[in-house]
């Protein structure tokens, strides 16, 4: 793969990267060998298997460096979303008598609030916390919800639909002064964000990182591991199994690792991209959510009087969104901007432009001066 793929391919400007992100050429010939040529199950002991064992090892160790956090280690699953499923499942099945609270936030990814309503259903006593206008959860709103009747607080670092990033550093001494557990859904941060000390479990997708998708990670902190969620031949020490893809597994490693390598200057880069977007734009987009604290490769934004979903069908050779991959799919309001207090008509009016390492600046430029003016002809058609 040469880095013309990257650049968007049959012409399209690819602004969509908290939806995914490019496969990075390093990952794709990491992958290679074992997609190719290496078909060991790595649970056999035969040498080819204990090569592809050996190989999954890496790949573990890559992961558990990105993340960077000390005393755990992390355990492969199929993605982000069942490792979160394990996280709040598996913990609740755990439980100590009289701990049945889970405490979240309405801004987190259906991933964990669904999963938590699910398990409400079951019988756990769930508070999802709502957030201020600009996106970030109040602490006085969580301490006056803390009471030794808590097992879990989740809260995610880096919001994939308007970028935000919690405190969850402070969050999580908070919930350990109760004796909760703190679970962080770190999708959007890994490689971006510092994940800060003091978590329990912490949830990683490759594919948001230039790594291959259907592979995700669940980081446990030695003796907050979870029950296991899915049962079988015993792999990842007994909590998770199912025979381990050594191409995933090899293509998530690499990924991460240059994450971790490229951490400044893919950083630098999106800061630069951020400023060329909003001067590209023009003085009447708003952003929506905090711009201090963010991460800046995502720009949600709103424009008065505008029709996003019309926006983006007016330009079918920029790969946007409305405010999140699933919201779009899904066609439900986005339940993000509902809670930052937008009403239905800002929430219709707001688009996410997400950018990242392969994005350049004369694409991303481009690309907000043609939305800026689709916008503009659409307030001419109205007028
Ligand atoms: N959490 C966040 C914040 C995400 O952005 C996503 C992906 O959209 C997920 C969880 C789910 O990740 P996966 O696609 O690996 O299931």
């Amino acid at each position: 793969m040469g880095a013309d793929r990257l650049q968007g391919e049959g012409g399209v400007i690819y602004l969509d990267y908290q939806a995914t992100t490019p496969v990075a050429p390093e990952v794709a010939r990491a992958m290679q060998p074992w997609i190719a040529e290496k078909f060991a199950n790595p649970h056999s002991p035969s040498k080819w298997g204990r090569e592809a064992a050996a190989a999954i090892e890496v790949a573990r160790a890559q992961v558990e460096q990105a993340i960077g956090l000390e005393g755990g280690s992390v355990a492969f699953t199929g993605s982000a979303t069942e490792a979160l499923n394990w996280a709040l499942k598996g913990t609740v099945e755990k439980a100590p008598k009289g701990r049945n609270r889970i405490i979240t936030v309405a801004t987190e990814h259906a991933a964990v609030l669904d999963t938590c309503e699910w398990l409400a259903g079951q019988g756990a006593d769930l508070t999802v916390l709502p957030v201020r206008p600009d996106g970030l959860l109040d602490l006085a709103d969580l301490e006056r919800e803390l009471d030794d009747r808590v097992l879990l607080v989740a809260v995610m670092l880096v919001n994939n639909e308007i970028g935000v990033i919690q405190p969850v550093e402070e969050i999580a001494r908070l919930a350990h002064g109760v004796g909760a557990l703190m679970l962080c859904d770190a999708v959007q941060g890994l490689g971006r964000e510092d994940i800060p000390d003091g978590l329990d479990l912490v949830a990683v997708s490759a594919h948001k990182v230039h790594g291959p998708k259907a592979i995700g990670a669940l980081w446990m902190r030695d003796g907050a591991e979870p029950a296991p969620l899915i049962h079988g031949g015993g792999q990842e020490q007994g909590l998770r199994s199912g025979t381990l893809s050594p191409a995933l597994c090899a293509g998530f490693g690499a990924a991460a690792k240059l994450a971790a390598e490229r951490r400044k200057s893919d950083h630098e880069h999106v800061e630069r991209l951020w400023g060329s977007a909003i001067a590209a734009l023009g003085p009447r987009w708003i952003v929506n959510g905090s711009v201090e604290q963010r991460y800046r490769g995502n720009l949600n934004i709103r424009r008065e009087g505008v029709d996003a979903a019309r926006l983006i069908a007016d330009l079918r050779d920029v790969a946007f969104s409305l405010g999140s991959a699933c919201a779009s799919g899904s066609g439900r309001p986005s339940h993000v901007l509902r809670a930052i207090g937008l009403a239905d008509r800002e929430a219709r009016s707001s688009i996410r432009v997400g950018f990242g390492r392969y994005t350049t600046e004369a694409e991303l430029v481009d690309a907000c001066r043609r939305i800026d003016a689709a916008a503009r002809a659409q307030e001419s058609v109205a007028a």
